[in-house]
Protein backbone atom coordinates (compact mmCIF):
# COMPACT_ATOMS: atom_id res chain seq x y z
CA UNK A 1 0.00 0.00 0.00
CA UNK A 2 1.61 3.45 -1.40
CA UNK A 3 -0.47 6.26 0.92
CA UNK A 4 -0.37 9.96 0.51
CA UNK A 5 -2.26 11.55 3.55
CA UNK A 6 -3.15 15.07 2.41
CA UNK A 7 -4.81 17.61 4.75
CA UNK A 8 -5.18 20.31 6.80
CA UNK A 9 -2.26 20.82 9.91
CA UNK A 10 -4.75 18.90 12.89
CA UNK A 11 -6.56 16.59 10.35
CA UNK A 12 -4.82 13.91 12.68
CA UNK A 13 -2.74 12.32 9.69
CA UNK A 14 0.04 11.56 12.19
CA UNK A 15 -2.02 9.79 14.46
CA UNK A 16 -3.54 7.75 11.80
CA UNK A 17 -0.27 7.09 9.98
CA UNK A 18 1.35 5.81 13.50
CA UNK A 19 -2.03 3.09 13.64
CA UNK A 20 -1.85 2.41 9.87
CA UNK A 21 1.65 1.64 10.21
CA UNK A 22 1.56 -0.79 12.57
CA UNK A 23 -1.81 -2.30 11.04
CA UNK A 24 -0.36 -3.05 7.21
CA UNK A 25 3.12 -2.87 8.29
CA UNK A 26 4.63 0.10 6.23
CA UNK A 27 6.70 2.64 7.20
CA UNK A 28 5.42 5.94 8.29
CA UNK A 29 7.27 8.90 6.24
CA UNK A 30 6.60 12.27 8.03
CA UNK A 31 8.78 15.06 6.59
CA UNK A 32 7.42 16.73 9.74
CA UNK A 33 9.42 14.31 11.87
CA UNK A 34 12.41 14.05 9.59
CA UNK A 35 13.06 18.01 9.87
CA UNK A 36 12.19 17.63 13.69
CA UNK A 37 15.16 15.41 14.29
CA UNK A 38 17.28 17.07 12.55
CA UNK A 39 16.59 20.14 14.67
CA UNK A 40 17.24 18.37 17.53
CA UNK A 41 20.44 16.46 16.64
CA UNK A 42 21.58 20.12 15.48
CA UNK A 43 22.45 18.71 12.25
CA UNK A 44 22.63 21.61 9.27
CA UNK A 45 19.11 20.79 7.91
CA UNK A 46 17.92 21.42 10.64
CA UNK A 47 19.19 24.41 11.58
CA UNK A 48 18.04 25.65 7.88
CA UNK A 49 14.22 24.46 8.52
CA UNK A 50 14.02 25.27 11.85
CA UNK A 51 13.27 29.41 11.28
CA UNK A 52 10.56 28.36 8.54
CA UNK A 53 9.18 25.61 10.90
CA UNK A 54 8.89 27.78 14.09
CA UNK A 55 6.92 30.28 12.09
CA UNK A 56 4.56 28.26 10.58
CA UNK A 57 6.19 28.41 7.18
CA UNK A 58 7.04 25.42 4.96
CA UNK A 59 10.38 24.38 4.28
CA UNK A 60 11.63 25.04 0.98
CA UNK A 61 10.69 22.63 -1.56
CA UNK A 62 14.48 21.54 -2.68
CA UNK A 63 15.11 20.49 0.91
CA UNK A 64 12.22 18.58 1.47
CA UNK A 65 11.81 17.07 -1.54
CA UNK A 66 15.52 15.64 -1.29
CA UNK A 67 14.40 14.09 1.87
CA UNK A 68 11.30 12.50 0.32
CA UNK A 69 13.05 10.99 -2.45
CA UNK A 70 16.25 9.79 -0.17
CA UNK A 71 14.08 8.17 2.43
CA UNK A 72 11.36 6.42 -0.67
CA UNK A 73 14.84 4.88 -2.22
CA UNK A 74 15.15 2.98 1.28
CA UNK A 75 14.21 -0.94 1.34
CA UNK A 76 11.84 -1.02 3.55
CA UNK A 77 9.81 1.45 1.27
CA UNK A 78 9.78 -1.86 -1.51
CA UNK A 79 6.58 -2.84 0.07
CA UNK A 80 4.84 0.46 0.34
CA UNK A 81 4.77 3.62 2.37
CA UNK A 82 2.63 6.22 4.31
CA UNK A 83 3.51 9.82 3.41
CA UNK A 84 2.22 11.99 6.01
CA UNK A 85 2.98 15.85 5.16
CA UNK A 86 4.35 15.19 1.99
CA UNK A 87 4.19 16.56 -0.48
CA UNK A 88 2.30 20.25 0.54
CA UNK A 89 3.09 22.07 -2.48
CA UNK A 90 2.55 21.29 -6.32
CA UNK A 91 6.12 21.35 -6.91
CA UNK A 92 6.79 19.17 -4.21
CA UNK A 93 3.56 16.44 -5.47
CA UNK A 94 5.95 16.58 -8.83
CA UNK A 95 9.07 15.97 -7.24
CA UNK A 96 7.32 13.45 -5.36
CA UNK A 97 6.32 11.53 -9.38
CA UNK A 98 9.53 11.84 -10.45
CA UNK A 99 11.15 10.09 -6.89
CA UNK A 100 9.12 7.48 -7.51
CA UNK A 101 9.14 7.09 -11.37
CA UNK A 102 13.29 6.85 -10.35
CA UNK A 103 12.27 3.68 -8.42
CA UNK A 104 9.83 2.25 -10.40
CA UNK A 105 7.04 2.77 -8.23
CA UNK A 106 4.03 5.28 -7.78
CA UNK A 107 0.96 5.79 -5.76
CA UNK A 108 -2.52 3.74 -5.05
CA UNK A 109 -4.36 6.24 -3.25
CA UNK A 110 -4.13 9.86 -1.61
CA UNK A 111 -6.46 10.17 0.94
CA UNK A 112 -7.91 13.65 1.85
CA UNK A 113 -8.43 13.92 5.64
CA UNK A 114 -11.40 17.06 5.11
CA UNK A 115 -10.97 18.70 8.58
CA UNK A 116 -13.33 22.21 9.88
CA UNK A 117 -10.68 24.94 10.77
CA UNK A 118 -12.26 25.20 14.46
CA UNK A 119 -11.41 21.25 15.20
CA UNK A 120 -8.10 21.85 13.36
CA UNK A 121 -7.45 24.58 16.05
CA UNK A 122 -8.75 22.94 18.98
CA UNK A 123 -6.80 19.71 18.41
CA UNK A 124 -3.50 21.88 17.85
CA UNK A 125 -3.42 23.85 20.34
CA UNK A 126 -3.91 21.24 22.96
CA UNK A 127 -1.94 19.03 21.93
CA UNK A 128 1.01 17.92 24.04
CA UNK A 129 4.15 15.88 23.24
CA UNK A 130 6.30 13.65 24.93
CA UNK A 131 10.04 15.08 24.70
CA UNK A 132 11.44 11.42 25.39
CA UNK A 133 9.08 9.11 23.32
CA UNK A 134 7.37 11.44 21.23
CA UNK A 135 3.88 10.24 21.61
CA UNK A 136 0.98 12.74 21.32
CA UNK A 137 -1.74 13.46 23.63
CA UNK A 138 -4.33 16.34 23.75
CA UNK A 139 -5.12 18.50 27.08
CA UNK A 140 -8.79 17.73 26.48
CA UNK A 141 -9.24 14.64 23.62
CA UNK A 142 -5.97 12.15 24.97
CA UNK A 143 -5.24 14.07 27.99
CA UNK A 144 -2.39 12.03 30.19
CA UNK A 145 -3.01 10.15 33.12
CA UNK A 146 -0.83 12.66 35.38
CA UNK A 147 -0.69 16.29 33.79
CA UNK A 148 2.16 16.96 31.90
CA UNK A 149 3.68 12.84 31.91
CA UNK A 150 3.89 10.49 29.54
CA UNK A 151 1.80 7.46 30.39
CA UNK A 152 4.18 5.39 28.39
CA UNK A 153 7.38 6.67 29.40
CA UNK A 154 7.60 9.06 32.17
CA UNK A 155 8.70 11.35 29.88
CA UNK A 156 7.73 15.33 30.06
CA UNK A 157 4.85 16.62 27.69
CA UNK A 158 6.08 19.86 26.15
CA UNK A 159 3.76 22.02 23.42
CA UNK A 160 5.62 22.37 20.19
CA UNK A 161 6.95 25.54 19.50
CA UNK A 162 4.34 25.72 15.61
CA UNK A 163 1.54 25.01 18.11
CA UNK A 164 0.54 28.64 20.01
CA UNK A 165 -2.37 29.73 18.45
CA UNK A 166 -1.11 32.82 15.65
CA UNK A 167 1.48 30.19 14.46
CA UNK A 168 -1.09 27.45 13.76
CA UNK A 169 -3.67 30.27 12.39
CA UNK A 170 -0.53 30.70 9.54
CA UNK A 171 -0.26 27.10 9.13
CA UNK A 172 -3.98 26.63 8.33
CA UNK A 173 -3.30 29.71 6.15
CA UNK A 174 -0.54 28.52 4.57
CA UNK A 175 -2.06 25.36 3.81
CA UNK A 176 -5.23 27.05 2.17
CA UNK A 177 -3.01 28.84 -0.22
CA UNK A 178 -0.15 26.24 -0.76
CA UNK A 179 -1.21 22.62 -0.32
CA UNK A 180 -4.94 22.21 -1.19
CA UNK A 181 -4.04 22.82 -5.13
CA UNK A 182 -2.85 19.19 -4.72
CA UNK A 183 -6.42 18.16 -3.84
CA UNK A 184 -7.36 19.01 -7.78
CA UNK A 185 -3.73 17.48 -8.83
CA UNK A 186 -4.63 14.06 -7.69
CA UNK A 187 -8.31 14.09 -8.01
CA UNK A 188 -7.11 14.66 -11.86
CA UNK A 189 -4.71 11.30 -11.45
CA UNK A 190 -7.83 9.68 -9.90
CA UNK A 191 -6.34 8.75 -7.24
CA UNK A 192 -8.35 11.27 -4.47
CA UNK A 193 -10.32 9.50 -1.94
CA UNK A 194 -11.93 11.82 0.77
CA UNK A 195 -12.49 11.29 4.35
CA UNK A 196 -13.63 13.29 7.38
CA UNK A 197 -10.90 14.46 9.41
CA UNK A 198 -13.60 15.47 12.11
CA UNK A 199 -13.82 11.78 12.87
CA UNK A 200 -12.03 10.67 16.36
CA UNK A 201 -9.16 8.21 16.13
CA UNK A 202 -11.06 4.96 16.13
CA UNK A 203 -13.93 6.27 13.86
CA UNK A 204 -11.46 7.49 10.99
CA UNK A 205 -9.65 4.15 11.19
CA UNK A 206 -12.84 1.82 10.71
CA UNK A 207 -13.78 4.29 7.59
CA UNK A 208 -10.04 3.96 6.37
CA UNK A 209 -10.15 0.15 6.49
CA UNK A 210 -13.68 0.07 4.49
CA UNK A 211 -11.59 2.56 1.88
CA UNK A 212 -8.34 0.25 1.40
CA UNK A 213 -10.42 -3.09 1.42
CA UNK A 214 -13.06 -1.07 -1.47
CA UNK A 215 -9.80 0.16 -3.50
CA UNK A 216 -8.36 -3.48 -2.84
CA UNK A 217 -5.50 -2.72 -1.19
CA UNK A 218 -5.43 -5.27 1.30
P1 LIG B 1 1.53 19.61 10.69
O1 LIG B 1 1.08 18.68 9.59
O2 LIG B 1 0.76 19.39 11.93
O3 LIG B 1 1.63 21.04 10.24
P2 LIG B 1 4.24 18.60 10.47
O4 LIG B 1 4.92 17.93 11.58
O5 LIG B 1 3.83 17.80 9.29
O6 LIG B 1 2.97 19.27 11.15
O7 LIG B 1 5.09 19.83 9.94
C1 LIG B 1 5.65 20.79 10.79
C2 LIG B 1 6.42 21.81 9.99
O8 LIG B 1 7.50 21.17 9.27
C3 LIG B 1 5.64 22.54 8.90
O9 LIG B 1 4.92 23.64 9.38
C4 LIG B 1 6.76 22.94 7.93
O10 LIG B 1 7.48 24.05 8.39
C5 LIG B 1 7.70 21.75 7.99
N1 LIG B 1 7.35 20.75 6.94
C6 LIG B 1 6.95 19.47 7.14
N2 LIG B 1 6.69 18.86 5.97
C7 LIG B 1 6.94 19.78 5.00
C8 LIG B 1 6.83 19.80 3.59
N3 LIG B 1 6.44 18.70 2.90
N4 LIG B 1 7.16 20.93 2.94
C9 LIG B 1 7.57 22.02 3.57
N5 LIG B 1 7.68 22.09 4.91
C10 LIG B 1 7.36 20.99 5.62
ZN1 LIG C 1 6.80 9.23 26.34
Amino acid sequence: MRLVLLGPPGAGKGTQSVILAKQYKVPHISTGDILRESVKNGASLGLKAKSYMDKGELVPDDVVIGIAAERLKMADCKGGFILDGFPRTLKQAEGLDEALKGIGSGIDLVLYFETGEQVAITRLTGRRVCRKCGFNYHIKNIPPKKEGICDKCGGELFQRPDDTETTVRNRLVVYEQQTKPLIAYYEKKGVLKKVSGDLDVQELNDVLSKVFSEAQLV
